[in-house]
């Protein structure tokens, strides 16, 4: 089968793999879809940690039952969604029904080879029905998971005003569902006006605030004075995660979505006296993938919007690199086979 390596930091190539063959229970997929993020473009400038080469990509991933194990819970031809976490189900986090941070977590496509490849073996549970979704609606569940997760995190109350720090894929996710929660008002900052204006046209729930000078003033009229109740961050940027502490009311809560290698640093004084909470969002569980499934099913996705731009798989190692030089635009690419 044709598979898109990344031999090593910045290169990408087409290479004839053996087809894969599944172990006893598991289903044989072939890949459809598969959604580009930051960390594949991280991966392919060799910015993420501890990632080896060469590594196949791809975790944001849908596909076609094309063999499934007798008695399996799937037809051949059946479209489905894959949960790129494989989780270990026995450590203590698994234990806890946490599975998203299970302490032996493989991430296709990061810790393991992933979906650029023509097919793929699975075990069942890594996969959920597609059925009333597009092929593309199906690839871009994960990363709104993650979103749905991070809300799920926040617990929200009726009426809180939240803050989305980035409003890249993953900040749209978070927005999106924080809005779906009962009488939230979602305010949206990001550095850049393009994806400002790109998320204020996404839903009439969500305002946008780009950051400058007097953002801080601007904000802080926003909540009448009392900073947000829940903020998330999902920048990528430590300082930003610094930053966020800044917007968050007394009694609020901030919640870190997005990752980075470096430190933390936070006044104690001003963390005591907001009696603030800190929390860690990371990847999603099975009901948070059921939750996006659910509202794509009633509408409330705007995923075509949100799928900015399509290509060839067997493209994608000429047209990557173009993206990475010039993203301006570029929301969710998604790769076609
Ligand atoms: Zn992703
Ligand atoms: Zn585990």
């Amino acid at each position: 089968m044709k598979s898109i390596v990344c031999t090593e930091p910045g290169k990408l190539i087409i290479e004839e793999r053996s087809d894969p063959i599944p172990p006893k229970g598991w289903v044989t997929l072939k890949m459809k879809r598969i959604g580009l993020c930051g960390t594949d473009f991280h991966i392919f400038k060799g910015l993420h940690p501890f990632l080896e080469y060469p590594r196949v990509m791809g975790h944001e991933l849908s596909g076609e039952i094309l063999e499934t194990p007798r008695n399996g819970r799937f037809s051949v031809g059946d479209k489905v969604i894959i949960n790129p976490y494989l989780s270990c189900g026995d450590c203590v986090s698994c234990k806890k029904s946490k599975s998203n941070c299970c302490v032996n977590l493989k991430v296709l496509g990061v810790h393991t080879d992933g979906g650029m490849c023509e097919f793929l073996c699975l075990p069942e549970r890594a996969i959920y029905s597609a059925r009333g979704l597009t092929l593309s609606e199906a690839a871009m569940v994960e990363f709104l998971s993650i979103g749905a997760h991070a809300v799920s995190r926040g617990q929200l109350l009726a009426g809180s005003r939240i803050l989305v720090i980035g409003a890249g894929p993953i900040g749209l996710g978070v927005a999106l569902f924080a809005s779906f929660e009962e009488a939230c008002a979602v305010a949206i900052l990001d550095v850049n006006m393009e994806r400002v204006v790109f998320a204020e046209n996404l839903s009439d729930a969500f305002s946008g605030f780009v950051v400058e000078d007097d953002v801080d003033e601007r904000l802080r009229e926003f909540t009448k004075g009392d900073m947000f109740d829940v903020v998330f961050d999902a920048t990528g940027n430590a300082k930003s995660m610094e930053k966020s502490l800044d917007y968050t009311s007394h009694g609020g809560a901030c919640v870190f979505v997005s990752v980075v290698k470096d430190k933390i640093k936070f006044s104690d004084p001003f963390f005591h006296a907001r009696e603030m909470q800190i929390i860690g969002s990371r990847n999603a569980n099975r009901v948070d993938f059921e939750n996006v499934i659910d509202k794509i099913h009633s509408g409330k996705i705007p995923s075509s919007e949100l799928n900015s731009h399509n290509v060839n798989l067997l493209d994608l190692p000429r047209q990557l690199p173009t993206w990475i030089e010039d993203g301006s635009g570029l929301v969710k690419a998604i790769a076609h086979l």
